[in-house]
């Protein structure tokens, strides 16, 4: 049975909490609310009790299926496992407590921690300053392209497109858009990498930048990342990096030594924060000392031992988030990163990589992966071959429901049809990723010998194939509708 929801169960004059009945002498509501600003009609709102409602939500979230529950195999998100105390810090009464809104004397020790972010991510990216104000990786990609945008005017010219390759992330071409440039697209190779000679037809005198995801979308390292930056920066153009897939390199290489202008952190994907549901992100974006005066306002510096707000950058873009960005976010970042160090993050890296080729391996035989050379972080498998059953990648996907695993991404990137894009998050084991895979290759035995177990399933849960647009094309979701 579906569990009901609140209105259904409402009971009326039942009630959860009581409060004593107010006894203010001679208290009006009228004295301090104007007539116009009361309601006219009671609130409806459920009536039930506390065990109800404690029993409502706590049997909801056995339902939920998240990262403290099982593996999430879901490429291009990072999806890892977080640490629980970055939750108990993030409620220290020191952080949880503060407003945005105090003077600056008193809250040093959270704009010093921000400072120290800051730095710590210009190190680990290579780059000159980082601002934390971007609050979603999209947000920092806008913010990217309107610093070159303000890049390109301050040296006295209008650029007019931004070169994007076929494999990139929907995000990509829509950040571009929004700062004001029309989107040239670049082939990608055989290999899966960009096309150098393809590059080179595209990019002139009016491309502003190339908005370069590396390792890629297909998991793969741009081999001649050293040739593309050059082909771009020879333009007078800016190279800027999609950072989500940095959980592939920490500690190992730095996008500012392979000659990015301009790169955004997935600070919920890659230093881990729970980010399901499209829950609180954090975007930051980091930039080259040419580029530093276009930077967002405020940042935040130093000066002896005081931190504070710097709002005097007349060159910056400006504002693109109130306050700080999403602190308790920036928070879980840096104790993550404080606590695995140096060491600690190239081990992440490494760790990574290991995890997807041992899964990759593992899979070879069962399925088509496009892509043969050993990958990054993440790998793509191909469904196509079962077209001719009536078997596509999203029946593949839902099978694995039935079997307990949240579903990879699916026809992502578009490039490769049919597409599963597997990640193997560092935080997971050797036997879950064992165990992950006995699954795919017992999946595979289905599509042949009983592909009807794929087209019906999920069979296990509450509910089966929902019609996955509907919600987007139909956005009322109130009670009663
Ligand atoms: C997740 C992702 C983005 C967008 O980041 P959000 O934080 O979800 O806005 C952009 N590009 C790539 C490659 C991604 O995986």
């Amino acid at each position: 049975m579906p569990e009901k929801l609140l209105f259904e169960k409402s009971v009326p004059g039942r009630r959860g909490v009581t409060f004593p009945t107010a006894s203010l002498e001679g208290f009006s509501v009228d004295a301090v609310l104007p007539k116009k600003c009361q309601r006219e009609s009671e609130l409806t709102l459920p009536e039930i009790s506390e065990n109800e409602l404690m029993r409502h939500y706590t049997r909801l979230s056995y339902e939920s299926y998240g990262v403290d529950t099982g593996f999430y195999p879901l490429g291009s998100c990072t999806m890892k496992y977080n640490p629980k105390i970055h939750e108990d810090v993030a409620r220290f009464p020191g952080f949880s407590e503060i407003h945005p809104l105090q003077p600056e004397e008193s809250v040093q020790g959270a704009l010093g921690l921000l400072y120290g972010l800051q730095n710590m991510l210009s190190e680990i990216a290579g780059m000159a300053r980082v601002s934390l104000q971007p609050v979603a990786g999209a947000q920092g990609e806008m913010t990217g392209m309107l610093i070159a945008r303000a890049y390109h005017l301050a040296q006295g010219r209008q650029r007019k497109h931004v070169i994007i390759p076929d494999s990139a992330h929907g995000t990509n071409p829509a950040s571009a858009h929004l700062a004001g440039y029309t989107i040239k697209t670049v082939k990608s190779n055989r290999e899966g990498i960009i096309d150098l000679e393809d590059l080179k037809q595209v990019v002139n005198q009016d491309t502003a930048a190339l908005m370069l995801t590396n390792p890629n979308t297909l998991g793969l390292f741009e081999r001649k990342i050293g040739e593309v930056v050059q082909v771009i920066h020879d333009a007078g153009a800016l190279v800027y990096l999609d950072g989500a897939n940095l959980n592939a390199l920490l500690g190992l290489t730095r996008p500012g030594d392979m000659g990015f202008d301009i790169v955004h952190f997935n600070l919920h994907k890659t230093f881990s924060t729970p980010h399901g549901g499209g829950g609180p992100g954090a975007g930051p974006v980091g930039v080259v000392s040419h580029l530093t005066p276009y930077l967002p306002s405020p940042l935040i510096e130093k000066k002896g031992e005081h931190f504070f707000m710097d709002s005097n950058r007349p060159q910056s873009i400006g504002r693109v988030h109130s306050f700080y960005g999403n602190f308790g976010i920036l928070l879980r970042a840096y104790t993550y990163i404080r606590r695995l160090g140096a060491e600690g993050l190239s081990a992440i890296s490494r760790n990574t990589i290991i995890n997807a080729n041992y899964l990759k391996k593992q899979l070879e035989a069962s399925y088509e992966i496009p892509m043969k050379r050993p990958c990054m972080h993440e790998f793509i498998l191909s469904a196509k071959a079962f077209r001719d059953k009536g078997i596509h990648a999203w029946d593949i996907a839902k099978r694995l429901i039935d079997y307990g695993y949240y579903p990879p991404t699916v026809n992502f990137p578009l490039i490769v049809p049919e597409s599963l894009m597997i990640e193997a998050p560092e935080s997971e084991a050797r036997e879950t990723l064992d165990d992950f895979a006995k699954v795919l290759i017992l999946i595979r035995k289905e599509i042949d010998e009983s592909p009807e177990k794929l087209t019906q399933a999920p069979t296990t849960q509450k509910v089966g194939r929902m019609n996955e647009v509907l919600a987007a094309r139909q956005l009322n979701v109130r009670y009663p509708a």
